[in-house]
């Protein structure tokens, strides 16, 4: 009840904020990912909703997962491709992602630089689901999309 949200500025240096921690992208269990890092920007118990900053190596992806819950997304470094469902789109700085409920997700930063991005989630949400060996075979009958998986 007594709680209070202290008046902050975190100030932004090389791509990471001050006096945030910087976290391994998951620490629970196996999601296969890679050279990927995670800062939690904001998750104040007053907001309905997260901010983080995800940023992944040269050549390093987010885990192919889904959800019930929504992703909004900002490019805000590098480039690379994301998958959505069954289509592969090529993104860049400051594009815009909309990942609705339940679409197979999966971000990859290009071979030659890092990709970062900001992911707004609602503070109350959902377990990611990995695909199934069944599903990610029939993902891969899609050839653009086993390109993408491939690397
Ligand atoms: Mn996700």
């Amino acid at each position: 009840m007594d709680r209070e949200t202290q008046a902050t500025v975190r100030r932004f240096a090389d791509w990471r904020w001050n006096e945030v921690p910087l976290h391994p992208y998951k620490e629970d269990g196996a999601a296969p990912f890679r050279a990927i890092t995670r800062q939690t920007l904001f998750n104040d118990p007053g907001f309905a909703c997260e901010l983080r900053y995800f940023e992944m190596a040269a050549g390093g992806h987010s885990s192919l997962e889904r959800h019930g819950h929504m992703h909004a997304v900002l490019i805000l470094r590098g480039e690379g491709h994301c998958l959505l469902g069954e289509t592969v789109f090529a993104v860049r700085q400051n594009d815009l992602v909309t990942i609705p409920p339940w679409v197979w997700h999966q971000f990859r930063a290009t071979a030659g630089a890092p990709m970062g991005f900001l992911c707004m989630v609602n503070q109350a949400r959902d377990k990611p689901v990995l695909p199934s060996d069944e599903e990610l075979a029939a993902m891969r009958r899609n050839p653009t999309v086993a390109a993408f998986l491939d690397g």
